[in-house]
């Protein structure tokens, strides 16, 4: 039987591990294990008939990790922790010969600045461990990179410009929260803006550049040029990409509570002195607002994140919408968690099954639109995100 090593208990992993278990004949035993084992046994105890062990595990550690995945023998490693432990699990992973997934790219904790290339370099150590890596099996990376290669193998002989359009229309009654880990999300947002036009890496100020866009089940809605991590590995990766921009949906509550926190410095990640002691402000911000786990229960609304595509196919200017839309509450009724971990979650299940059946199966690092798109494209179908296809006007 096969053994599913899941790292990290919180919003995602709950969704990962829900998956993981509906489809038991791939994935086998799963091994849920965290820094905080009560995270563990919580989402344990959702699936009282599944077979999860529960474990400990400081993955900043990479000696503990290879102990953790030697014992229980992983065939597989889900990191689903924070992108800060990413470069210990893979390192972990290449020490262990296990295959290796994650859903965000490495940040440091002490700069708030997101890239593909330490990760990218130790593409020869897993070749030379004979295991794959893929890097950024969750929605945005993940999904829309494979709708980019979907596009390109069946619309296009050439994309000329990308724009990822993710919006949250999910409404959880809170002034401020954020839906996956705030620090993350904080982090995220507030820095600079980027996007790529020919050959080049553009900089903007936060939310400087915003467009409408009219999301199908949602309607119009303000969308702001943000800096995305999946656009690095695209700009490599689609034929004749002249540009590549990333928008994301932010109310206007959403963005006034964020500046005055960072107008007080409360997004700071420095230490400052409090009283004799040393504190992170955006740690001490993470302690005040509700845990992301938490907003399930009350969000309502939808999730819409897709793509536009523009080029040319047989010699004809061409443009394609496709994007997925997903349901908070009805993700909620299935897995106990809100559409933004939902639409997580199951993708980092898909590219794990898909590694484990040897569907998707090269050695080295990879990222998602460097495999074969259409088998990815059917599982979302199945697995509860099942994406639309627009033709739209030039
Ligand atoms: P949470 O903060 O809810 O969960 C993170 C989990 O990792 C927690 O259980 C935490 O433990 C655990 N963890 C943190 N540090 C360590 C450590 N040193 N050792 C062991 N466990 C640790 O985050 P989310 O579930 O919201 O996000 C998970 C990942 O998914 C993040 O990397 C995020 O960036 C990514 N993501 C990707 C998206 C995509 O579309 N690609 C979208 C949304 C998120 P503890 O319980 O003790 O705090």
């Amino acid at each position: 039987m096969k053994v599913t090593l899941i790292i990290g208990a919180g919003g995602v992993s709950r969704v990962v591990v829900h998956k993981c278990v509906q489809n038991a004949e791939v994935f086998g035993k799963i091994v849920l294990a965290s820094r905080t084992l009560a995270r563990c046994e919580e989402i344990k105890s959702e699936l009282p008939n599944a077979n999860i062990e529960v474990a400990q595990v400081d993955a900043d550690s990479v000696e503990e990790l290879v102990k953790l995945i030697s014992t229980c023998r992983a065939d597989i490693v889900i990191n689903v922790a924070l992108p800060y432990q990413d470069l210990t699990i893979m390192d972990a992973c290449i020490a262990t010969k296990v295959p290796y997934l994650d859903t965000a790219n490495y940040e440091h904790p002490d700069e708030a600045k997101f890239e593909y290339k330490l990760q990218w370099e130790r593409d020869d150590k897993f070749k030379e461990a004979g295991i794959m890596s893929l890097l950024g099996s969750g929605f945005d990376p993940g999904v829309t990179n494979v709708f980019c290669a979907y596009a390109q193998k069946h619309y296009f002989d050439e994309i000329h410009t990308i724009d990822i359009m993710d919006c949250n229309a999910g409404d959880h009654g809170y002034p401020f929260a954020t839906n996956f880990n705030p620090e993350i999300n904080l982090r995220e947002v507030s820095a600079n803006g980027r996007y790529w036009e020919n050959g080049e890496w553009i900089e903007t100020k936060p939310m400087q550049i915003m467009q409408v866009w009219d999301y199908p089940e949602i309607g119009e809605k303000d969308s702001y040029l943000l800096y995305h991590e999946e656009m690095e590995s695209l700009v490599k990766h689609i034929k004749g990409l002249k540009r590549i921009r990333f928008f994301m949906t932010f109310g206007q509550s959403y963005l006034t509570h964020m500046k005055c926190l960072e107008n007080v410095g409360m997004l700071g990640i420095k230490e400052v002195e409090h009283k004799g002691q040393k504190i992170v402000p955006m740690e001490f911000l993470k302690t005040l607002l509700p845990d992301p786990a938490s907003l399930g229960s009350r969000t309502k609304g939808k999730t819409n994140i897709g793509i536009i595509a523009e080029g040319i196919k047989d010699g004809v200017r061409k443009k394609i919408y496709i994007y997925q839309v997903s349901d908070h509450e009805k993700c909620f009724k299935e897995v106990n968690s809100q559409a933004v971990s939902y639409t997580t979650g199951v993708p980092a299940m898909i590219g794990a099954k898909l590694m484990l059946e040897g569907k998707w199966n090269k050695q080295g690092v990879y990222n998602m639109e460097e495999f074969n798109p259409d088998i990815f494209m059917d599982e979302l179908n199945k697995q509860g995100l099942p994406w639309q296809i627009k033709e739209l006007d030039i």
